[in-house]
């Protein structure tokens, strides 16, 4: 492959141009494994950022997709119709809370989050809340990288020092300082309950990532946070919006995060493992109340709008996710992750490690040399990307014993040699 031109001429995520290293050159994937040009195969422990559950080269897809495609790969969605689209929404009515009835389908994560945030707006401004102009949201969020998405993400470590002058200013709090597996105390609820209780006039919506603060800094936190930012949220009339791009399906042991705490969002936005990795695709799904207080049309239509290929595959997914026993197999993995990786929690430099679900974490004092971290895993057969000073792994479901323990042994031998 031409990486000389690839590094000279093609962005990657978050790099510069021309890149400052270059990128691995891969020719296929099956399973959990990559394999490069050079013939070298890794297992990936990124799930191809956290999407690809179910492994590469999966047949149940491959003929999802097929079939489809045999059928029609796209038409417009406005004013058209297809079944791929009704089956993929009837599912996922199917599968999430009752109150949710309404699907949006938009193109992919960080579009999904443009789309909830101007659904919950619009709403807003529809029911005469004129006044209200703001979202609340934690610290450490991440919600993607478009406008919206991006004001909404941690102000430090987002991009906002970059794109500070365009960027509406929403409002912060610290994020939830109770950890999972913590005693819940309510003083935990206290900030948002006075940012709440003064600021109501003017908040559209609280917008968060269930549980898991995923890109945003691996945060697991307390589900009770969640109970509680429900009863504010309706005592002081300010919608709820749910991130699960990264959480949806499984991840976290629960098929959605707000499992956990048992509660509803009236926006639920998601993407990622949606298509089981194969195509971008998101879904914003949301009440009657929401769907039906906006009285005029909900302004947004993107051109690829469920697209017929995408829907196809994600309904052929979430098939596979439901008929396989996931949540045994998340535990299985949750298990072994706790018990393989615990090990790491006495290396030099390694603050803690965590594990939630199908994630594992390891936090170190300070951020090491990446790169070198990565060619040393790399060199071992092992996928994965490390950022700030989070090294962490969210494997496909479908990875073995062998092959998670193999992937946990390398993590600890690459971190003893820092
Ligand atoms: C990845 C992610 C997004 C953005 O999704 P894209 O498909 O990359 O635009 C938004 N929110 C969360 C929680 C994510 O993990």
């Amino acid at each position: 492959m031409d990486i000389d031109f690839d590094g000279r001429h093609i962005w990657h995520p978050y790099s510069a141009m021309p890149a400052q290293s270059n990128a691995l050159p891969v020719v296929s994937a099956d399973g959990v494994y990559l394999t490069l040009e050079n013939g070298r195969r890794l297992i990936d422990g990124m799930s191809s950022w956290w999407a690809c559950i179910h492994g590469y080269n999966h047949p149940v897809l491959n003929a999802a997709i097929q079939s489809q495609l045999s059928q029609m790969a796209h038409v417009m969605f406005g004013g058209l119709t297809h079944e791929p689209a009704i089956s993929l929404a009837k599912r996922l009515i199917d599968i999430t809370a009752e109150p949710l009835q309404h699907v949006f389908f938009a193109d992919s994560g960080s579009v999904g989050v443009e789309v909830a945030m101007k659904m919950a707006a619009q709403y807003c401004f529809e029911q005469g809340f004129y006044n209200k102009k703001r979202f609340l949201t934690f610290r450490q969020g991440y919600h993607g990288d478009t406008f919206g998405a991006m004001s909404v993400c941690d102000p430090v470590t987002g991009m906002h020092h970059k794109f500070r002058r365009l960027l509406n200013n929403h409002i912060f709090i610290e994020s939830p300082q109770c950890g999972f597996h913590q005693q819940w105390a309510d003083h935990y609820i206290t900030e948002l309950e006075v940012h709440l209780s003064q600021h109501h006039e003017e908040i559209i919506a609280v917008i968060v990532e269930p549980v898991v603060q995923g890109a945003g800094g691996m945060n697991f936190y307390h589900p009770n946070y969640l109970k509680k930012a429900r009863v504010l949220c309706d005592r002081y009339d300010v919608l709820l919006i749910f991130d699960e791009i990264a959480t949806g399906f499984g991840r976290t042991g629960e098929l959605f995060a707000y499992q956990h705490a048992q509660v509803v969002p009236d926006i639920l936005v998601l993407g990622k493992a949606l298509t089981g990795g194969y195509m971008t695709l998101s879904a914003v799904l949301t009440n009657s109340r929401v769907a039906e207080g906006i009285n005029e049309p909900f302004m947004h239509g993107p051109t690829f709008m469920a697209n017929p290929l995408a829907c196809a595959v994600a309904r052929a997914a979430i098939d596979l996710l439901l008929s396989g026993g996931w949540q045994i197999n998340i535990k299985r993995l949750e298990k072994q992750l706790t018990r393989q990786l615990a090990a790491c929690a006495d290396l030099k430099g390694v603050k803690s490690v965590r594990v939630l679900g199908a994630i594992g974490v390891i936090e170190l004092h300070q951020e090491p040399n990446w790169s070198d971290v990565q060619n040393q895993l790399v060199t071992n057969g092992v996928w994965l990307r490390p950022f700030k000073n989070l090294l962490y792994t969210m494997p496909p479901y479908i990875i073995n014993e062998q092959q998670l323990t193999y992937l946990t042994e390398t993590i600890y031998k690459t971190l003893s040699q820092l």
